[in-house]
């Protein structure tokens, strides 16, 4: 007879936890790690190995699983000296920590606490209007008296003007600040890209500034004629067929294309996400400069015909293409131009003739990166959030085909 052997089955049970990383202290957040980039991941998860007899998991008190979905930041904006921020809702959270600091790893972080799950957006009044902020949330759980957080959000952050930028005299309505949005996808582009929802600025059309850096008159037609040596810092824009303002209509585009780029990984600096940003042309330009990769105002033409979408190429004029900046970039706008239009006609956006109209633009004159001004339509389109997000996708597309 053979002699029963027993065998002690020894099961290793492997817990990793996914967010009992920071567990809360109180007022105290001594305990949170600092981070080296603006847009951190956490990578060191807790990992607890238990030796057991039997498959039968025991629970261990104090190491409490807990999972908080991390969320994600609808807008930051200042205006005045107050921040405002919002964001996704977590159902399940207790409530939300929004951290902010002039240091794009939060050193000196500042910690804002809101208790309700349902409350998804809070001001951060007196800041300083000539510092950049960088903003991040998380979502925190409560259980048995201690908070669980989140991952944080993707980072935001909120640009000061500055007199020292190339251009920046020439600009007469720069009070209001530019947000740059980091990007949290996956695959990261590692480039920003400016969206300009075009017009928005009250008070833009009683103010001039100079067409062309170096004083020199424009040389084409357009919302300015010929010729003309200054024009008005920023125009109200149009007025679509259903009675909608152009301005209202490219900020909705605006916010589709933002969250289309973001999803693709790229950073997207949003020039305006209200009705009203004090940045006349030359300021937007001049932001975008020296924060993007590249410059895509959006717009409506006026005509009423339904005539599709285009880009402003740069005119085929000697004097306009040797002038500084034109002469670095025009090269680099036109293309540009192109490939958004050939996204946004593989994408099934209608566009006009070849895709393209020559103006001499105050954008384009005082660009620095590839930049373009982008008619998506006119008076008579279609602006469904349907079509909008079909532009989105073809603008997207024709990033993504830039050498
Ligand atoms: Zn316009």
């Amino acid at each position: 007879m053979s002699k029963r052997v027993v065998n002690k089955i020894v099961a290793f049970t492997l817990i990793i936890a996914t967010a009992v990383f920071f567990q809360g202290t109180g007022n105290s957040y001594a305990d949170i790690p600092k981070t080296t980039t603006p847009n951190p991941t956490i990578s060191n998860a807790v990992v607890k190995t238990n030796e057991q007899v039997t498959n039968k998991q025991t629970t261990n008190k104090t190491n409490v699983k807990v999972n908080v979905k991390k969320i994600s930041i609808d807008t930051v904006t200042r205006k005045s000296g107050t921040i405002s921020v919002s964001w996704k809702k977590n159902k399940k959270a207790n409530g939300y920590r929004i951290q902010y600091s002039n240091d794009k790893d939060f050193k000196n972080v500042k910690n804002k606490n809101v208790k309700s799950a349902s409350k998804t957006k809070t001001k951060i009044a007196k800041v300083n209007k000539s510092k950049n902020y960088y903003v991040r949330v998380s979502a925190y759980v409560k259980k048995n008296n201690k908070k669980y957080y989140s991952e944080w959000s993707n980072v935001a952050e909120v640009i000061a003007w500055n007199t020292k930028w190339e251009f920046a005299k020439n600009s007469k309505i720069h009070t209001d600040s530019p947000t740059l949005y980091f990007s949290n996808a996956a695959k990261k582009k590692n480039k920003t890209v400016c969206v300009n929802a075009g017009h928005g600025t009250k008070g833009g059309e009683s103010v001039k500034t100079l067409c062309h850096p170096d004083g020199s008159s424009k040389v084409t037609g357009g919302s300015t004629s010929q010729g003309a040596i200054t024009a008005t810092s920023i125009n109200g824009g149009t007025t679509l067929a259903d009675g909608t303002r152009e301005a209202t209509a490219t900020l909705k585009l605006a916010m589709t294309v933002k969250k289309q780029l973001l999803k693709e990984g790229y950073n997207v600096l949003m020039v305006r996400e209200s009705d009203d940003a004090q940045l006349d042309n030359i300021a937007r330009t001049v932001f975008a400069n020296n924060n993007a990769d590249y410059h895509i105002a959006l717009h409506y033409d006026s005509t009423s015909s339904n005539k599709g979408a285009f880009y402003i190429s740069v005119p085929n004029n000697n004097k306009y293409r040797s002038m500084y900046p034109v002469s670095k970039n025009w090269k680099k706008h036109n293309n540009l131009g192109k490939n958004l239009v050939n996204g946004m006609r593989s994408a099934g956006v209608k566009i006009y003739g070849s895709g393209s109209m020559a103006i001499d633009l105050t954008q384009t004159s005082y660009s620095t990166i590839p930049s373009v001004d982008l008619e998506v339509g006119d008076k008579r389109s279609d602006h469904s959030s349907k079509t909008l997000k079909k532009i989105a996708i073809g603008i997207g597309k024709g990033l993504n085909k830039i050498k």
